[in-house]
């Protein structure tokens, strides 16, 4: 073990080199096709020249200025291209390292917001089963994840409850239209909000597609607008969570978008910077900031790197880049291309339940049994498995799994670059079936 230590101790990882395009290079010269963008961050490919030529500009004028003193125009262009393009009513944007750190303000905001608006006793919080917002307390608090959280549960946030997730996979009944399994889900919420009673709940917070635990899971038609009605009637505020989901990955720049519904508070990350600086944002409805503005004028929050130059020049050129190239046009071409030859691959495939996904952002999910649906044996460990085939045969996929709560099964992320061609994703779609049959 050398003396850096990651998420797998036992492990030797490869070491990447060189990043080019949809490609990374390891030491040995090996190469990978990125097909998961890392952790769906990796939006634009590695190394892009507009990308580097905006980090280049930055660090030969400011490399960085703390926001207790300043602000920087990289910050403020940054806010005025996020929101041009964000859903009506979102005028604000307040800057963070990542998506956790951006969770964690969202839960502070939300509740300072009320403490501005003198509602005190609005204390809780409400998220879903299976969701994941983050690896720190608040976020892994809100997050419904249990492998995640079980070490961690005594020293967890107390004020936070959760209710089942929107997986119509395996939580639609049989003799339930879409439809009415949403009502179901959205009658469920409203039950925890009264048992709590409407008037002391913070935010109910959700990832508008379920990502790293669930695997690409877009919500049934409806039932976003039915959760916006509930918590409107209650005066909760909505937190969507894009991390993951978000900045075109599912073929419009916010996912919500897809939804119909517009939330009060909109966290996004990965595809922000697109993985050349690490850099989140928590985008937040003018009704939100007005209230603090005109009250304390003080957010009680903050992070010595926030709002850093470096990563917001990054990620201004990122995003540039995906206007200025139409992008997004790819991610819808490409990610029908890919849901329809993962269909063709694994559509009849005795161990692949399910195949689902929007845009660039696509999963299949395993099963021992494809008509009971029954999960592989966690021991199995089919999820490590499957990574170490795909990344034998030059692939990075993002698969995750065992069944840990009864409900979750192991299922294979793909979120390549919104630059892929149809012939690349036809390799990832061979490279793919050899590693999962070979894994099981
Ligand atoms: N929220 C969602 C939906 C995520 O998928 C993630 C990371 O995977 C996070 C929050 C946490 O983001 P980060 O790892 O940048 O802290």
């Amino acid at each position: 073990m050398t003396h850096v230590f990651y998420r797998q101790l036992t492990r030797d990882y490869p070491s990447a080199v060189l990043g080019r395009g949809i490609t990374i290079r390891d030491a040995t010269g090996k190469e990978y096709i990125d097909a998961s963008g890392g952790a769906a961050v990796s939006c634009l490919g590695h190394s892009n020249p507009d990308v580097l030529a905006a980090l280049h500009a930055q660090i030969d004028k400011l490399d960085y200025a703390h926001t207790g003193f300043f602000t920087t125009p990289a910050a403020e262009e940054l806010a005025d291209e996020m929101i041009r393009h964000a859903p009506a009513g979102i005028g604000h944007v307040y800057f963070t390292s990542g998506g956790s750190e951006a969770v964690e303000a969202a839960l502070k905001l939300a509740r300072q917001y009320f403490v501005e608006r003198g509602e005190l006793q609005r204390q809780h919080f409400i998220g879903r089963l299976q969701g994941y917002h983050g690896n720190t307390l608040g976020a892994l608090s809100v997050g419904g994840n249990l492998w995640r959280r079980k070490p961690f549960a005594p020293i967890l946030l107390e004020n936070v409850h959760h209710v089942s997730p929107c997986y119509e996979y395996r939580g639609r009944r049989i003799d339930e239209t879409p439809q009415r399994y949403g009502e179901r889900l959205a009658q469920e919420l409203s039950n925890k909000i009264d048992e709590l009673g409407g008037g002391n709940v913070i935010a109910f917070i959700a990832e508008t597609m379920v990502g790293a635990t669930l695997g690409a899971v877009p919500a049934v038609p409806g039932y976003f607008k039915r959760v916006r009605e509930i918590c409107d009637r209650h005066g909760i505020l909505l937190i969507l969570d894009e991390v993951m989901c978000g900045m075109g990955r599912t073929g419009t720049l916010h996912a919500c978008e897809q939804e119909g519904v517009t939330p009060d508070l909109l966290v996004v990350a990965k595809g922000l910077g697109g993985g050349y600086a690490p850099i989140g944002a928590l985008m937040v409805q003018e009704k939100i900031v007005k209230t603090l503005t005109e009250g304390s004028g003080f957010f009680q929050h903050g992070h010595t790197y926030m709002g850093h130059p470096l990563a917001c020049a990054a990620a201004l050129a990122v995003q540039r880049v995906i206007q200025r190239d139409n992008l997004l046009t790819n991610v819808k071409a490409q990610g029908d291309h890919l849901l329809r030859r993962l269909g063709e691959r694994f559509g009849n495939h005795p161990f692949v339940g399910d195949v689902r996904g929007r845009g660039l952002f696509q999963a299949i999910e395993l099963v021992a049994d494809r008509g009971t649906k029954e999960p592989f044996d966690p021991a199995r460990k089919l999820n490590v498995r499957i990574k170490q085939e795909a990344m034998d045969r030059g692939l990075m996929v993002y698969p995750m799994g065992g069944t840990v709560d009864g409900v979750r099964g192991d299922h294979v992320l793909l979120a390549p670059p919104f630059i892929v061609d149809a012939a690349t994703i036809d390799t990832v779609v061979e490279r793919l079936g050899e590693a999962v049959d070979a894994a099981i």
